[in-house]
């Protein structure tokens, strides 16, 4: 059986018409037999929305209030697209960060994940669940919720292949893959099929949006292959892996 982890973001949740669409995308794995765990972010927009909120009542706000407020975006969207799930008769539950076992750092707003402190995602997986795992988020070890910084959902996905031993981890975004500028301003920008740990981190910490640059150290930390795909395209996208 392979076991796949997929990382939807934003923009790919961002209404319900979407949210179906990545529901059948998992569906469709799971039908094929496959172990799915998919890690999501806020709906677009979201986490914005929720820091813009916080900063009309505190605009030095931070820390355990702020990253409590923040996880929530992420819990919306488990726990839709696990409604949509269920709707479309597939077995699906959600999870949040603490309920799947994502111990980090006590830290606020950028904190490192250690380790899965839990077996739930693989209790949920032996009775042939899909679990969707809500991204950025975590429990320190005070029993704190944390947040791990902004596109910190990609560094979610990232660990819990590492740590549930995935065969693939696909990160599924608004571009077909890695490009050396942005391919939505400039149209000549070239694609990447295939980059090292090293050459991801050095344009992720450049300004390529596309990868969290701390999931690309964990990464390559862990021998993790990562798959950078269109969310409904087709095509082959990047593969992020060791050279
Ligand atoms: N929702 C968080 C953000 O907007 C985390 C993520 O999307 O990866 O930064
Ligand atoms: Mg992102």
């Amino acid at each position: 059986m392979t076991r796949v982890v997929k990382k939807y973001g934003g923009s790919s949740v961002a209404d319900a018409k979407k949210l179906y669409a990545v529901a059948r995308a998992i569906a469709a794995e799971h039908r094929a037999g496959n172990e799915v765990v998919a890690v999501l972010s806020a709906q677009g927009g979201g986490t914005n929305a929720l820091l813009a909120r916080a900063r009309e009542i505190d605009p030095d706000c931070s820390g355990r209030e702020l990253d409590a407020l923040l996880a929530t975006g992420e819990q919306c969207s488990v726990s839709l697209c696990a409604m949509a799930l269920q709707r479309l008769a597939i077995p699906a539950v959600s999870l949040s960060g603490w309920q799947a076992g994502i111990e980090t750092e006590e830290v606020h707003g950028s904190a490192r994940i250690m380790r899965l402190s839990n077996d739930r995602i693989e209790r949920e997986l032996a009775a042939g669940r899909v679990v969707l795992v809500a991204g950025f988020q975590g429990l320190s070890p005070k029993g704190d919720i944390t947040t791990l910084g902004r596109g910190g959902s990609d560094t979610t996905a990232v660990a819990l292949a590492a740590f549930l031993k995935a065969d693939r981890c696909q990160i599924f975004t608004d571009v077909d893959g890695v490009y050396d500028t942005d391919p939505n301003r400039y149209p000549d920008a070239v694609k990447y099929d295939r980059l090292s740990y090293d050459e991801m981190l050095t344009l992720a910490r450049s300004g390529a949006r596309v990868l969290h640059d701390r999931c690309v150290e964990f990464a390559k930390k862990y021998g993790v292959e990562i798959e950078v795909r269109s969310s409904f395209g087709s095509g082959e996208g990047t593969i992020v892996a060791a050279p």
